[in-house]
């Protein structure tokens, strides 16, 4: 008993040290110093930054800030949560306790890396260098204008990232200070005569590759959402939903049937959205219209559609006419329900569309160039579990529609996904 008591209390002590450890830095202290130099959370950075020159850039799912701290420069960047982005976004600029409260929601935020940009700095012999060079030579560099320039004197405050500089040129003619005057523009010709190191740039606060990286969304655009298959649960964080509205064409009247048409707005993914706009213009050319009808809807939607229905009808009649939530395509933001418009009259009822064969038959002959597919063909139940439905359209890309409209396919067939034969 007592040595297991030992062994607790031990535990527990390595417990505390790796935790007093691990605050302050990120990377095990070599030094005393070292280790009071590193900051675990946006509120130590910002301590240590208070009082000394800083700067700092919001980003939706990021906060970067970069300050000089006895003579090191340091960039200080962390990853925000879902929830902490959606705080950020509430907060108000104009807000007088704008500070207290951005303060008070950054704080407790575990910075993501912090790094000293000191290396990056020019040294002496590398500004005295560019002595004699041309503005252009610097732009070709990558220095870009900074924020202020003195025209009689050819003083330009230039960045090379992440740091500004103040340079001095020759340069014969006289300059024009005018609304538009281009910095860039002016320096190009010009001689440096001199180069000093001024302090932190607006690159310094530049969102960090290694962020932005995280920062860009991946579709997955042949994932696979049916009743065998859930939609993943981390799609709504990759998805990218556009808000789209219908123009209703000229001389079409539309009754409380149908207005939805023209006052829904309807959400769809990035791409899918731009590739059934070139869709819409190609099918309109040829007197054809087709118009958005239903698209991207969320699982907690459906879920209430489904409740809607059960009390209402029952659970036998909803099992049999709502999508599982979960199990819809139309949770991708990559499914897209058309109706047509012919003669001036809006068809949008299921067995309408069905009759409609000849205008659908031009429409599908267009879907693949355009990267979307009929997702639920004629006779493909036993694949898809769903009958024909001529007006579902599914965005997977150009290459992908290409291949499974030459196949002859459905998407299950396509990806080796079809759900085995129930007994
Ligand atoms: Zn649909």
């Amino acid at each position: 008993m007592k040595t297991k008591q030992l062994i607790a209390l031990l535990t527990a002590v390595l417990c505390l040290c790796t935790v007093l450890a691990a605050c302050g830095t990120k990377t095990a202290p070599s030094t005393a110093s070292d280790a009071a130099e590193g900051f675990a959370t946006l509120g130590e950075a910002m301590a240590a930054a208070e009082e000394h020159p800083s700067q700092s850039s919001t980003y939706h799912s990021a906060y970067v800030m970069a300050f000089e701290l006895n003579g090191d420069y340091w960039r200080v960047a962390a990853e925000l949560n879902d929830e902490q982005a959606a705080a950020l976004d509430a907060l108000d600029m104009l807000d007088d306790d704008y500070d207290a409260k951005l303060k008070e929601l950054l704080s407790p935020i575990a910075v993501t890396k912090c790094e000293k940009l000191n290396d990056l700095k020019l040294t002496e012999d590398e500004m005295n260098a560019l002595v004699g060079k041309t503005g252009e030579d610097l732009l070709n560099d990558g220095w870009t204008s900074g924020y202020g320039y003195n025209l009689e004197d050819k003083e330009f405050y230039l960045e090379k990232s992440p740091f500004t500089y103040f340079v001095t040129f020759s340069f014969e003619e006289k300059l024009e200070d005018s609304d538009d005057f281009d910095v860039e523009e002016a320096i190009r010709p010009m001689t440096v005569k001199s180069v000093a190191f001024e302090g932190l740039g607006d690159g310094a606060t530049e969102m960090p590759e290694y962020m932005e990286a995280e920062d860009e969304p991946s579709v997955d655009y042949l994932v696979l959402v049916n009743k065998q298959n859930k939609l993943p649960e981390d799609w709504e964080a990759t998805v990218e939903l556009e808000d789209a509205q219908n123009t209703i064409p000229e001389g079409v009247e539309l009754n409380e049937d149908n207005d939805y048409l023209a006052t829904d707005v309807f959400r769809v993914e990035k791409k899918a959205l731009e590739a059934f706009r070139a869709l819409q213009a190609d099918l309109e050319a040829e007197g054809i219209i087709i118009l958005l009808d239903s698209t991207y809807r969320s699982v907690a939607r459906q879920e209430e559609l489904w409740s809607e229905f059960e009390e209402e009808y029952g659970l036998e009649y909803t099992q049999n006419t709502v999508a599982v939530p979960g199990t819809s395509e139309h949770h991708t933001g990559l499914a897209i329900d058309v109706c047509i418009v012919k003669d001036g009259v809006v068809i949008n009822e299921n067995d309408d569309m069905i009759a409609e064969r000849e205008i659908f038959a031009k429409i599908h002959a267009k879907l693949a160039d355009y990267g979307f597919i009929l997702r639920f063909p004629e006779g493909g139940k036993e694949i898809t579990g769903y009958d024909y439905e001529p007006w579902h359209f599914r965005y997977v890309g150009v290459e992908a529609a290409r291949e499974i409209a030459a196949q002859g396919v459905t998407l299950e067939e396509y990806l080796g996904a079809v759900p085995e034969a129930e007994e």
